[in-house]
């Protein structure tokens, strides 16, 4: 009964001091039952944001950085997640007090190279910055044209966590007593009697790195980096261009040795495909995309295109219909292109004036007439006797008409000069 009431008196304080202090997943920008991957993702987006090399002098940056990496030490260790979950910040005051296990405790650029590489600084004395990545992305036309938020995985090279980058399993990193921490000696080499040279070669023992390491860490094989897939968020906006470039800072590969160069994603559009779900089987997937203006071809029967009365529905890429038809007595030449404004690709924002909230292309159909190749006897004899009774009545000569001389064209004779 008494220890009850001690807890209670103790929690009541703790939630009086616990004012002041930001919350951690609020710091975060995370819901109370952020998984693993939210922290880690949360904290990549936000470290670099508030780096104090990208915000010089900006003092409230540094302490967000180094708020920022607190609370990702706190949050993402499952134990003393729990005890702040239960018991705030003074839950995990008097958890490092009492001798618990002390939670990761990193340095803020320390953790923040472990993310990146490097040694935690962006462009401090000679830091060395790793290659760019590129990679293609492809999407539907459909998702150029709705926009779309979607998921890509890229396998990288990443600063291995378990040793956190030094290749050793228990931290422990020594200087090579071969090569005194050069990775090369310097080797004689006799050429001739009394005639030597001085060759340098790269130290066996340690592979040219300077470092032995006694306990490799057996998760990296002591390369202090591995291979491991990573899973990016991808905005396609309304009417992207094809191509465009999308840059994910500091996402290359990692390693200690440098900071880590810019991931950028081609966003390409993939082969027109019919879609798996019934919302995703529309006619526009077939549409072709020219810039802003997108392009379909419409097939007319004879009958069609010469006597008209008739109506299609062409679905468009977000399921809404777009009619096409003529009423009866309305001619379509073939190979007439029709222009259907404000039917094609929105237009992206960063295309658009200030002023203009949206905007579209045109949606351009051509017709295309395709002539039956096989009629019925019957059928055939009627058009046949149709055809002759009118002919001879209301007959064009088109010869005439287009100011053609009869009879065959003659060639001339003599003088004919080739050149
Ligand atoms: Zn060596
Ligand atoms: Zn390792």
């Amino acid at each position: 009964m008494l220890s009850i009431l001690r807890i209670c008196l103790l929690l009541a304080v703790l939630a009086v001091v616990t004012l002041g202090a930001e919350d951690f997943y609020k710091l975060l920008g995370l819901k109370k039952d952020a998984s693993e991957r939210d922290i880690k993702k949360a904290y990549r987006t936000l470290s670099k944001k508030y780096h104090p090399d990208k915000n010089p002098g900006d003092s409230t940056a540094h302490d967000k950085f180094v708020a920022v990496a607190e609370a990702y030490d706190i949050l993402i260790d499952p134990e003393t997640r729990r005890i702040y979950d239960q018991y705030g910040h003074d839950g995990i005051a008097q958890h490092k007090q009492g001798g618990g296990r002390p939670a990761q405790h990193h340095d803020p650029f320390d953790l923040f190279s472990r993310f990146f590489g490097g040694s935690g600084h962006f462009h401090g004395s000679g830091e060395r910055r790793g290659p760019n990545m590129e990679v293609r992305v492809a999407v539907p036309l459909r998702d150029f044209y709705n926009g779309r938020k979607t998921e890509f995985t890229v396998e990288k090279q990443a600063v291995c966590s378990a040793c956190e980058g030094s290749g050793s399993e228990d931290g422990v990193v020594e200087t090579c007593n071969v090569c005194g921490g050069r990775g090369a000696r310097i080797v004689r080499q006799q050429l001739a009697p009394g005639l030597f040279q001085q060759v340098q070669t790269m130290c066996d023992k340690c592979g040219g790195k300077g470092k032995t390491i006694k306990h490799v860490c057996p998760v990296c094989k002591g390369e202090r980096v591995v291979r491991e897939p990573e899973t990016h968020e991808l905005e396609i906006e309304p009417g992207m261009p094809r191509g465009v470039r999308i840059t994910y800072e500091n996402e290359a590969d990692e390693s200690p040795d440098w900071v880590a160069g810019d991931l950028i994603v081609h966003l390409m559009e993939s082969d027109p495909k019919l879609g798996e779900q019934e919302h995703e089987r529309t006619d526009g997937t077939f549409f072709r995309r020219r810039g802003k203006d997108l392009f379909w071809r419409e097939v007319l029967s004879l009958r069609e295109a010469w006597m008209g009365d008739w109506e299609r529905n062409v679905t468009h890429l977000d399921g809404h219909i777009v009619r096409l038809g003529r009423k009866r007595g309305e001619v379509v030449q073939p190979g007439t292109v029709e222009v259907i404004e404000n039917e094609g690709m929105p237009i992206w924002r960063q295309q658009l004036p200030d002023e203009v909230s949206e905007a579209y292309g045109n949606l351009h159909v051509e017709y295309v007439v395709v002539l039956p190749d096989q009629m019925d006897k019957a059928m055939e004899k009627d058009f046949w006797s149709v055809w002759e009774k009118w002919r001879g009545k209301k007959g064009v000569k088109l010869d005439a008409a287009l100011g053609r001389p009869e009879g065959p064209i003659k060639m001339p004779e003599k003088g004919h000069d080739e050149l």
